[in-house]
C-alpha cells in the first residue's frame, strides 16, 4: 500500500473514531474514494470506483453508508445538480458545477473568502456557500 493510501485510511479512521462511529469496511471504502477524488461524486460513481478498486459493496450499501456518513457530518450532499453528489465535509469548501457534464469540483474556502466578504458587505447578505457554474477542463476542450 502506498504512503498516501495509508494516510487516507488513517484520516478516515480517525474521523469516524472522533464521532464515536464504528469504522466499518463500507464506511472506510466510501470515505477513501471521496478523499482520493478530491471532489464530489454520485453514489453510482462511488460504487463503480470501489468495484474498480477490487472492493465489493452493493449499490444499496453505498447509499446507506452515504446516508449514515451524512448523519455523522463526514459527508454532505449537493442537490440541485443533474444528480445528487456527495463530498467529504471534513474540509469546508464551496462548489463549482460544470454545466456540460455535471462534474462537481470543490473550491477551497480561502480562495473566494474576499469575494464573499465583499458581496456580504455590499448586500447585507450573509453568504454560507457558493456554487459556481461553468465548464470543467474536459468540457472546455470539447468546445474548442
Ligand atoms: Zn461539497
Ligand atoms: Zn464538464
Amino acid at each position: 500500500m502506498t504512503r498516501t493510501a495509508t494516510d487516507l485510511r488513517d484520516l478516515c479512521r480517525e474521523q469516524l473514531r472522533v464521532r464515536g462511529a464504528r469504522c466499518t469496511k463500507a464506511r472506510l471504502s466510501v470515505l477513501q474514494v471521496l478523499a482520493e477524488n478530491g471532489g464530489h461524486l454520485g453514489a453510482l460513481q462511488i460504487h463503480r470506483r470501489i468495484s474498480d478498486g477490487g472492493g465489493h459493496l452493493d449499490v444499496s450499501t453505498v447509499y446507506r453508508t452515504l446516508e449514515r456518513l451524512a448523519e455523522l457530518g463526514l459527508v454532505h450532499h449537493l442537490a440541485g445538480t443533474a444528480q445528487a453528489t456527495y463530498g467529504l465535509a471534513v474540509h469546508p469548501h464551496h462548489h463549482a458545477v460544470c454545466t456540460g457534464c455535471g462534474v462537481v469540483a470543490q473550491i477551497p474556502v480561502p480562495a473566494v473568502a474576499e469575494v464573499l466578504q465583499a458581496a456580504a458587505s455590499a448586500m447585507a447578505f450573509r453568504p454560507e456557500s457558493l456554487v459556481l457554474s461553468g465548464l470543467c477542463p474536459d468540457c472546455q476542450k470539447q468546445t474548442q
